[in-house]
């Protein structure tokens, strides 16, 4: 099918004399090519007419009103960051902690497989609970805290903990050398 000059004048949108108006109504009826075509130009002209004009926000005050909301949001959403970087770093100490000294103790104390089984769910779930407790106590914390520490203060409190992770890290690693145990 021939679909010119329909379809030059579907998309320049050409001003048309009646009986072109006609021709390419008729041609419409027929051309799924040409409905499909104007549908889409269609489409596309009311889209440009719905879009927003690129307008400044109304007002310097309200922007600066934003930009500030924007900016004490930034401060807060950082320290919640932190916050829970430094749970997470005290929370793994708390549980390597408990990891060696669970540890030692373990190859002292099998002597049968029940026994073992046993003492293994015993201690995993004081484990549970020791570590939910240790949660609960530093949410509680958490929540109190925030506002008497500056950020750097949290800084230095979690380069500490990271350095006891550090130290707790090594030391197992050296217990893990250790001769004479297996
Ligand atoms: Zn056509």
């Amino acid at each position: 099918m021939k679909h010119q000059p329909f379809e030059n004048w579907l998309l320049f949108d050409e001003p048309l004399n009646p009986e072109q108006a006609q021709a390419l109504d008729d041609h419409l009826q027929v051309c799924e090519h040409c409905q499909m075509l104007q549908r889409s130009w269609q489409g596309v002209a009311s889209l440009f007419q719905e879009s927003p004009d690129p307008e400044p926000a109304p007002g310097f005050a309200g922007r600066w009103q934003t930009r500030l909301k924007n900016e004490q949001y930034g401060v807060v959403a950082s320290r919640h960051r932190w916050q829970s970087w430094i749970t997470l770093i005290l929370i793994a100490n708390g549980v390597s902690i408990l990891g060696v000294l669970l540890g030692m103790t373990f190859f002292n104390t099998f002597d049968s497989l029940t026994e073992l089984l046993l003492v293994w769910v015993y201690r995993l779930t004081s484990l549970l609970t020791v570590v939910n407790i240790f949660q609960n106590l530093l949410a509680i914390l958490i929540r109190t805290i925030p506002g008497l520490l500056p950020p750097s203060g949290w800084a230095i409190l979690a380069g500490i903990v990271s350095a006891g992770s550090l130290m707790w890290v090594l030391s197992m690693a050296r217990l893990a050398r250790m001769p004479g145990r297996a």
